[in-house]
């Protein structure tokens, strides 16, 4: 049998939110790639070896799985999410070229239901019109980018929404971006925090940009920035169909 390579979104959290795409992929797998919290979300079985690993080690990663898929294995690369946001899909593109016989392998991305569309199916529709998605890591890019992408985002009304918004290791940074959009939207803006959407310990706030404090958010949390027409209808938010 020849070998494959899949890299698969596992969703937010929930395993009803698997697509059954991924299902099918697991379940004929070999062997299972990925950030270690992330393979743990797979169960074990008899005839799959679970790779787990570090998050620095993306293009590593990458390429053991093209290395076993080219010996005839059929491996998964597991993300959060989506593959393709924020995650393992482009390290694979990456590294596929520094061997010519791994262009020729069957590679595929299967699609997960990304953080940001769990959270705003969670508030309501916030990201009902144009809205964009920005890393606030700068472990891939320097911060100059991130604010200068931030500040045209806002001055532009999209809604926007934010991943990898604060940790341990940058505490600073998110509040620095909270300062930007309160000079850019005002106070009155809407702001989502989602944390672990979809698991035991999800967590719904919904403030404006006066009540929002850094310490709101954490790595588990995805934040959604409403643009100057999203509103709240009771408990749910939405950003209407049009433009004014
Ligand atoms: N590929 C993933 C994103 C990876 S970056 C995806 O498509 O969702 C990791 C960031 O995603 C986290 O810092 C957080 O901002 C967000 N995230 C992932 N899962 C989440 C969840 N269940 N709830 C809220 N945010 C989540």
């Amino acid at each position: 049998m020849s070998g494959w390579l899949a890299i698969a979104g596992l969703g937010p959290g929930d395993a009803a939110l698997i697509t059954p795409e991924v299902s099918a992929a697991l379940a004929t797998a070999t062997d299972v790639l990925g950030y270690a919290p992330y393979v743990a979300r797979v169960a074990a079985r008899e005839g799959l070896s679970l790779h787990g690993s570090d998050n620095r080690e993306e293009l590593d990663r990458a390429r053991h799985a093209l290395r076993l898929a080219a010996r005839g294995r059929r491996a998964v690369i597991v993300s959060s999410g989506d593959p393709g946001v924020f995650a393992m899909a482009a390290a694979v593109f990456e590294v596929l070229e520094e061997q010519p016989e791994w262009l020729a392998l069957e590679v595929r991305v299967l699609p997960g239901i990304t953080a940001m569309l769990a959270a705003a199916a969670k508030a309501g529709a916030p990201l009902g019109h144009d809205f964009c998605a920005i890393n606030l890591s700068d472990n891939l890019k320097p911060w100059a980018v991130i604010e200068k992408r931030l500040r045209l985002a806002a001055k532009a009304d999209f809604a926007m929404a934010f991943y990898n918004p604060r940790s341990r290791a940058r505490p600073d940074g998110f509040a620095r971006v909270l300062d930007v959009l309160r000079e850019e939207c005002g106070p009155e803006r809407l702001v989502m925090f989602a944390r672990a959407v979809s698991t035991k310990d999800e967590r719904m706030t919904a403030v404006t940009l006066a009540e929002a404090v850094p310490e709101m958010a954490d790595m588990r949390t995805v934040v959604l920035v409403g643009n100057s027409q999203t509103r709240a209808a009771g408990r749910f938010i939405y950003t209407p169909r049009a433009a004014p």
